[in-house]
């Protein structure tokens, strides 16, 4: 019994607050912050025990101690009060990002490579000091803590932050140990085609996730049983800060604090139901703008969609607050706070079950090698490595995911974890992967041969993980195709070669590739996607149409443009773009442009063409009506039941009401019994068409409602 996993309305307060004066939490109390959260209506507190400053809000035997909690145990005053008002309590604890040690343990700290060309920025720059975890001494120093933190407390949740690398680090133990394990030096060039780069960037991985699993290990020496995890947030940036997606299977449960919108949400916690972890995920983001505001609210709209959408996919939702310097809270924020709660209370408790999804995007840790370093390629000294967010990749799967999400098709996110269940998903994405292991590709080609549907689009497969590269692509037998050059102009088009094609782009004739961008430093990104042959039994469904003069942007002088603003399509050629193979039981569709990335309303509707027309994906659940309205599913059989949600996605709250039509195929051997708006408890219009529900809903915001089933008795003889 874990009372923190079961909630699912929960508050952090951010105190990373220094002691240099002594006015900083003076008027700190955390009596005042547990009446607060029982007026938000909370179950769940986070509970800060160390912050970034490495200061501690306890008596800790080791590091530094917050000025105000030399006289006062503060965290184990505000245990009580919170579990005294009814609320869970969770321990919090920074790790990496340490002010104290920094200071008192010069030598523990991280050594950029950019420290060779003059730089010292380790992430999130400079008012932050931060530790090697390759230090023996740094990774004693956090163990005794954290020992010592369970030791006196009895927490049963332990919610770990920063466990990442804030910087290529370089120092005496990453050299040392890197030596050890691999008999190499570090490397000096970033080159993903490298082996001892690859080999590098491997070791950061593992020993960064190491490091989470030694400190985990420590906690549950102490307390056997005790929930575990560390915030998953950095798994979603590049490759500099080496943690992976995937790590958070060493966590009883996922956990991530994000601040991207609408989009990134969906994804996220699709991403973290994906990981079945033991209990369920729970969502962070900032009652503020983000981390870097601290007086500007989020609108009440916007809180209450937030906290729906982790509703809507069964999961716990956190509100950060952010302490002021002297300790005070704002009491309206918890007014406003608690008006949201009171929304989603009333919800929750329907939520379970097994989720209905047909289709999985595939999201790949090792496939986030660009956009950092000298050039947007990923190649080029370390030392110049500063870290960048996204990658080819991760635009990619937001994009498929935005039109899956807009075209209400409910979906799941895997990542290399789910390489042996991939066959439970009629259709897999495969978006712009371009660097896969050797069982990666193994899992994909097993899942096409065994009857499986993947699209896959434009450097997928290119490049092993250890950097194995031939030039082509490592599923060519599956894509039936193979690599002949690359597009090195920046814009291209495709021109379709079937009726379905041309009226999912229709009214336009050919479906634009990159984007022309003139500016000093060139006339737009290169589109570096593979110019293709097909195989002989692939079949072509969109050929290659090229501007006038390409590759080349044109120029005055050289008269090789053929608009002078833009770069309409002009040579069609006959180098095939799309094409579907046939192959073993299944069938892949391999696209050489990433249509899915762009996300323009022709973009979403070709993808969505090619997964429902091209590879047949059926889903079980869909809808009909606007696309900001999301639409989940669950299957609960327990209950007799399915439940869907619809949540509008809207930037402003929605003055009336928006109709939608549900449509859901009934499982076999059961039929519809009563469908009602759980929200309101009244019945809701429906209509059978075969096995298929249609359910007359409509949306202000939030709906859900229930699909009451009673099992259909065979007809007696
Ligand atoms: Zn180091």
């Amino acid at each position: 019994m874990n009372a923190y996993l079961d909630s699912r309305r929960r508050l952090l307060l951010d105190m990373h607050i220094p002691d240099w004066d002594e006015g900083f939490l003076a008027s700190y109390d955390p009596r005042e912050l547990a009446g607060l959260y029982r007026l938000a209506g909370a179950d769940g507190a986070l509970l800060y025990c160390k912050s970034h400053l490495g200061l501690n809000y306890w008596p800790s035997p080791v590091g530094g101690i917050h000025r105000v909690a030399r006289e006062r145990d503060l965290v184990g005053e505000a245990k009580s009060a919170l579990e005294g008002a009814g609320i869970a309590v969770a321990a919090y604890h920074s790790v990496i990002f340490d002010n104290w040690a920094a200071q008192h343990h010069p030598e523990w700290r991280i050594v950029p490579a950019s420290r060779a060309v003059g730089s010292e920025w380790t992430v999130l720059g400079h008012r932050y000091g931060t530790m090697c975890p390759n230090h023996p001494e740094y990774v004693k120093y956090e163990k005794a803590q954290i020992r010592a933190l369970l030791e006196r407390f009895e927490f049963d949740t332990l919610w770990l932050d920063m466990a990442f690398w804030t910087a290529v680090c370089v120092c005496e133990a990453c050299a040392d140990r890197f030596r050890g394990e691999h008999g190499l030096e570090l490397p000096a060039v970033i080159d993903w085609s490298d082996r001892v780069w690859t080999t590098f960037q491997s070791a950061r991985e593992r020993w960064i996730a190491g490091f989470a699993a030694d400190l985990m290990a420590t906690a549950r020496n102490v307390r056997p049983g005790i929930a575990l995890t560390h915030n998953l947030a950095p798994g979603l940036r590049g490759w500099f800060q080496g943690q992976r997606a995937q790590d958070a299977a060493l966590d009883d449960f996922a956990a991530g604090d994000l601040y991207g919108g609408f989009d990134e949400q969906v994804f996220v916690l699709a991403l973290m139901r994906g990981f079945r972890r033991p209990a369920r995920p729970e969502f962070m983001t900032t009652r503020t703008r983000d981390l870097f505001n601290h007086s500007s609210t989020k609108t009440e709209h916007e809180m209450l969609t937030q906290a729906f959408a982790a509703v809507a996919s069964d999961s716990a939702f956190l509100f950060i607050d952010a302490v002021d310097p002297s300790g005070r809270l704002n009491g309206e924020v918890y007014e406003r706070i608690g008006r949201v709660f009171a929304a989603t209370r009333g919800v929750e408790a329907e939520t379970g079950g097994t989720e209905i999804t047909d289709v999985a995007v595939y999201y790949s840790d090792d496939s986030r090698i660009e956009s950092t370093g000298a050039n947007a390629a990923g190649f080029g000294p370390v030392a110049e490595a500063i870290p960048g967010g996204g990658s080819h990749h991760q635009d990619a799967v937001m994009g498929a995911v935005r039109a899956l999400r807009r075209g209400h098709i409910p979906f799941s996110v895997v990542t290399r974890l789910d390489n042996d269940r991939l066959g439970e998903f009629s259709v897999i994405v495969l978006p712009d992967a371009r660097r896969l292991s050797a069982e990666d590709v193994s899992a994909f080609r097993a899942y096409v041969a065994g009857g499986g549907r993947l699209y896959a689009s434009g450097g997928s497969s290119l490049l092993l993980s250890d950097g194995t590269a031939t030039g082509d692509f490592f599923l060519a037998d599956v894509f039936g195709c193979r690599v002949i050059g690359s597009e090195d102009g920046v814009m291209a088009y495709l021109r379709p070669g079937t009726d379905g094609l041309a009226s999912a782009m229709a009214p336009e004739p050919y479906l634009p590739i990159g984007q022309r961008l003139p500016s000093p430093s060139g006339s737009g990104t290169p589109l570096g996607i593979p110019r293709i042959a097909a195989a002989g039994g692939a079949r072509v469904l969109a050929r290659i149409t090229l501007p006038f003069g390409y590759p080349s942007d044109g120029t005055l002088e050289g008269r090789d443009f053929a608009s002078i603003h833009s770069s309409p399509p002009w040579n069609d050629t006959s180098h095939a773009a799309l094409l579907v193979n046939d192959f073993g039981e299944g069938r892949a569709l391999y696209s050489s442009a990433p249509v899915e990335a762009t996300g323009s309303p022709a973009h979403e509707a070709v993808f969505l063409h090619l997964l429902n027309h091209e590879l047949g994906l059926d889903s079980r659940l869909t809808a009909v009506g606007h696309p900001e309205v999301w639409v989940t599913g669950f299957d609960q059989p327990d209950r007799g039941r399915i439940l869907v949600g619809a949540l509008r996605l809207a930037e402003d709250a929605p003055r009336a009401a928006e109709p939608m039509e549900i449509r859901i195929r009934i499982p076999a051997g059961t039929m519809v019994a009563a469908v009602r708006s759980v929200s309101s408890g009244k019945p809701c219009r429906w209509s059978m068409d075969g096995a298929v529900a249609s359910i007359d809903v409509a949306v202000t915001l939030f709906e859900m409602v229930a699909i009451e089933l009673t099992t259909v008795r065979p007809a007696a003889r």
